[in-house]
């Protein structure tokens, strides 16, 4: 299970879940629709499992994966949640949040899924597949986004295939996911306060609403990121003669995020924008305005540091 080989596909039918378990049960790699991309899992108990998740990416060694739990309780027994962390856990799990916890003593999770950091970023998700699987294993599951370190995630099947293909075993096949943006990561300290590493479907706001504190702190990611491989304009109003226009609301493009003007279809189709974009034969990308409201921090976040 390593180096070059065959990637099957699969639907992510009970068949296909079934296989995909006894690839993770051996420490191979799926790719998974989540609602939010397309995750490469691996279980997260196995040093070996791990570790071809950062080969197959090229993922550099010192960026950490979230862990993926089928329930709160399993998530409890890897890390300390304090009040406010439950708080959270309870009012946004299943979904697109993820929480980056002290890590217990004795969690079978291999040093390698967090980087070696004393804490684990965890999170529910909600798709009904990736739900279906982590019922389907004993173990958690290490699932970063299925494509290259660096290059445009996945919210389709073929666009996990256009970057790991030979490269992982299998793609349970299930269909465009539903959201389209990463989720949210928090920290959440034990005074209760939140710092939000990378803003998602889960607004701060909302976060806050469950009860715990969210002073802002600088995000602290890798600021070139989601890259289509060409120089990306923002803010665009209209194309320049060797542009591919990605439109939004008034703006119209070659595709456009949302002619109606709407976040949510805009952060579903983001990836795919990008992908149609990066395929044109245009040199160069251009994005219309989006506004920094909302989901809309979560789509900017992602277009700025394509454009890096
Ligand atoms: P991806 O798996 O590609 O969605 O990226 C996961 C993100 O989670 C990375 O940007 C990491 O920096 C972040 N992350 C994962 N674990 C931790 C952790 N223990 N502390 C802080 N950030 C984390
Ligand atoms: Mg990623």
């Amino acid at each position: 299970m390593s180096g070059k080989k065959v990637t099957e596909v699969r639907l992510a039918d009970a068949a296909g879940i079934a296989e995909a378990a006894r690839i993770l049960d051996l420490g191979g790699l799926v790719a998974v629709p989540t609602e939010t991309v397309y995750g490469l899992a691996a279980r997260a108990d196995r040093a070996e499992a791990v570790a071809r998740i950062y080969a197959a990416k090229g993922r550099p060694s010192f960026n950490p994966l979230i862990l993926h739990l089928s329930d709160l309780a399993a998530a409890e027994r890897l890390a300390h949640f304090s009040p406010a962390a439950r708080a959270l856990a309870e009012a946004h799990w299943p979904g697109p949040l993820t929480l980056v916890l002290p890590r217990r003593d004795g969690a079978e999770v291999a040093p390698a899924v967090s980087a070696g950091l004393p804490t684990l970023a965890l999170r529910v998700p909600a798709h009904p597949v990736m739900q279906a699987l982590l019922g389907a294993v004993p173990f958690p599951l290490a699932a970063p986004s299925a494509n290259r370190s660096g290059f445009i995630s996945p919210t389709r099947p073929e666009h996990v295939l256009a970057s790991l293909d030979g490269r992982i075993d299998l793609v349970l096949d299930g269909g465009a996911c539903p959201g389209g943006v990463e989720s949210t990561i928090l920290a959440v300290r034990a005074d209760g306060s939140l710092a939000e590493l990378r803003p998602g479907p889960i607004t701060l706001d909302a976060a806050r609403a469950s009860g715990a504190r969210a002073p802002i702190e600088a995000p602290g990611q890798l600021e070139r990121h989601y890259a289509p491989g060409k120089p990306v304009r923002l803010g665009a109003r209209s194309a320049e003669a060797d542009e591919f226009l990605i439109g939004f609301g008034p703006v119209a493009g070659a595709v456009t995020l949302s002619a109606r003007g709407d976040l949510t279809e805009a952060a579903a189709r983001l990836y795919a924008c990008l992908h149609a974009a990066a395929l044109a034969p245009q040199p160069r990308i251009a994005v219309a305005p989006v506004p920094d409201v909302g989901l809309g921090r979560a789509i900017n976040d992602r277009l700025r540091r394509a454009a890096a």
